[in-house]
């Protein structure tokens, strides 16, 4: 008679201890995690590899531009041309985890920002906040002829300072997002070691606890 009802008891408190830890939980205001699954962890620090690298790129290509436009006596500016090739090469240094997921994104000459439709949450954020860089030097320097791209009379230097900008933003939302999922995301898995015991210590006190409540009714219900 009493096990039918201790069972259900222990598995809801089991139930209930992985449904508040397992998801993301945002507790008096605190922000929660973009997403708690392993693949947004996966994702996040892929990402974050390849943003230090493109930073580190970054760094070399503002150095060698520099140098070259020292060489030249005079301002080297960029063409689509050039652009592309600036892209690609920074692009090689980006090396993904191959388990990891990426998505596009793209500011246009117009200063209207596309990010692929596809991209997790965990990834949108960090993307948004890269275009938002190139979204604002857009808004500042495109051109009222919508046929002209303020790109192609753009200082070469300037523009991989503004791209490293861009990933110096989407740098510290991974981060911030990495962090949040750390604190915010956890599983009874990986409960330590003492909260397991105590736990198992609770469950199997509250199953004594009952045991004892339910000889007593029954020897009472027997002398009485
Ligand atoms: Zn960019």
């Amino acid at each position: 008679m009493t096990v039918p009802k201790l069972i259900p008891c222990s598995l809801l408190a089991v139930i209930a201890l992985v449904g508040i830890s397992s998801g993301s939980r945002a507790q008096g205001g605190a922000q929660a995690a973009c997403g708690c699954t392993q693949q947004d962890k996966i994702d996040l620090e892929s990402r974050t590899k390849q943003v230090d690298a493109a930073i580190r790129e970054l760094d070399r290509m503002i150095k060698d531009w520099e140098g070259r436009e020292r060489g030249a006596g005079q301002k080297l500016f960029l063409n689509e041309e050039l652009r592309g090739v600036l892209m690609r090469d920074l692009g090689f240094s980006m090396i993904k985890d191959p388990k990891a997921a990426a998505y596009g994104a793209d500011t246009d000459p117009t200063c209207a920002v596309t990010i692929d439709p596809k991209a997790t949450r965990c990834l949108r954020g960090a993307l948004e906040d890269h275009e938002a860089v190139h979204k604002k030097v857009c808004e500042e320097k495109k051109s009222p002829n919508p046929f002209v791209d303020f790109r192609s009379s753009q200082r070469v230097v300037d523009y991989l300072k503004e791209e490293k900008e861009g990933y110096q933003k989407e740098r510290s939302r991974l981060t911030s997002d990495l962090d949040l999922q750390k604190k915010n995301c956890t599983t009874v898995t990986q409960l330590d070691k003492s909260a397991q015991q105590q736990l198992q210590q609770l469950l199997a006190q509250r199953e004594r606890l009952r045991d004892a409540k339910n000889r007593l009714e029954m020897y009472g219900a027997k002398v009485n």
